[in-house]
């Protein structure tokens, strides 16, 4: 089977033939059908955050079970399944009090790209290969823990809910579940691409008051309009804190930055009230800061993260599939360009030029 190989950082991937182990204890065989590609595997392809190599990224992943391995009890071959970039073991103390995506053996996969357990089951020729996220979707097939997993209804579109296992979830999850939105608040979105999109989406789902939408792109502000936004700001045209107070009468009630800059972070804390909530929602490269003065905290304000919208991806992402289907939640709107597996090279290109809102690989 082919997949994208990743030799070494700032190089194009290599599509190659690669071998994969048959599925071990608890793990499955994915047909991967269609899978996003996303700024996290670019940070890692840049050297932004550090992976081991040679590598196989991408993790936004859809497809459908093949084959199960020993002690698999949640999955059988046919069901159509979406891959969660965030593992959660089911086992430890925020597994058991309900953060799954804050999971004790969620990082140390992603530092380690191993399968959970430390083990790979990707090869080319007698060189093992990583798994980027414990995922590797980036290939025709994968093997995956069975946890990785979340099983969905059989008639929605994988090129579609693909989205659904990174990037989409963390805006949708962030603006509904990590802000714990009331009707009518207010919410101000910093960087409107995949992510921030899929937070005015979650933040109109929730019943925001005021959404505002920050970018620096016009084609994403009207983007984001389309996707519920109520007032857009161009910040390279016009100071986005001076206008957030002043649309607010003093400040947002939530503020997410979904960029990962912490320039923007700074400025996404700033147009918060006092007693708001700003979010990290982005993912700044490894080793940067954020500064803020403490007499902000004394106003109440609070800074907080998200990892994947600190959603339940089992119950959380087949709703959201629903949602979809009904009609509810448009993310299909969010799709821009579609690429095979032999383009991907392409489609990073395009994703860092900002060519695109959310682009998909599909086999
Ligand atoms: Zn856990
Ligand atoms: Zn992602």
């Amino acid at each position: 089977m082919k997949a994208a190989i990743m030799y070494e950082t700032n190089k194009p991937l290599k599509v190659e033939k690669v071998t994969l182990d048959e599925p071990g204890v608890n793990e499955v065989l994915v047909k991967i059908m269609a899978t996003g590609i996303c700024h996290s595997d670019l940070h890692f392809m840049k050297g932004e955050m550090p992976a081991a190599t040679p590598v196989v990224p991408g993790h936004e992943g859809a497809g459908i079970v093949e084959k199960v391995g020993p002690g698999v009890t949640t999955l059988q071959p046919g069901d159509h399944v979406v891959l969660m970039v965030s593992f959660s073991c089911g086992k430890c103390r925020f597994c058991n009090e309900g953060s799954p995506t804050q999971c004790i053996e969620n990082l140390p996969i992603m530092s380690m790209a191993t399968l959970p357990g430390g083990h790979t089951r990707l090869h080319k020729g007698d060189q093992a290969l990583q798994h980027l996220f414990g995922l590797a979707s980036y290939a025709e097939y994968t093997v995956v823990h069975e946890r990785s997993c979340v099983k969905i209804r059989d008639d929605a579109p994988f090129e579609v809910v693909c989205l659904l296992g990174c990037g989409v979830s963390t805006g949708i999850g962030a603006a509904i579940n990590t802000t714990g939105l009331k009707p009518g608040e207010s919410i101000a979105v910093f960087g409107c691409g995949g992510v921030g999109l899929s937070a005015i989406m979650g933040a109109k789902l929730a019943g925001a008051g005021k959404i505002i939408a920050v970018d620096t792109l016009s084609k994403k502000l009207k983007m984001a309009k389309k996707l519920g936004a109520d007032y857009m700001i161009n910040a390279k045209k016009e100071e986005p804190i001076g206008r957030i107070m002043e649309l607010t009468g003093g400040g947002a009630d939530y503020a997410l930055e979904c960029i990962g800059n912490v320039d923007v972070m700074a400025q996404a804390f700033a147009s918060i009230r006092y007693g708001g909530k700003f979010i990290v929602v982005g993912m700044a490269p490894l080793g940067t800061m954020v500064s803020a003065a403490p007499f902000e905290f004394l106003l109440g304000k609070t800074i907080t993260g998200t990892v994947q919208g600190d959603i339940k991806p089992s119950v959380d992402i087949p709703r959201y599939v629903d949602l979809f289907m009904d009609g509810k939640l448009p993310i299909d709107k969010l799709i821009s360009h579609i690429y095979s597996l032999d383009q991907i090279n392409d489609a990073f290109r395009a994703l860092e030029r900002g060519e695109v809102i959310r682009s998909i690989i599909k086999f």
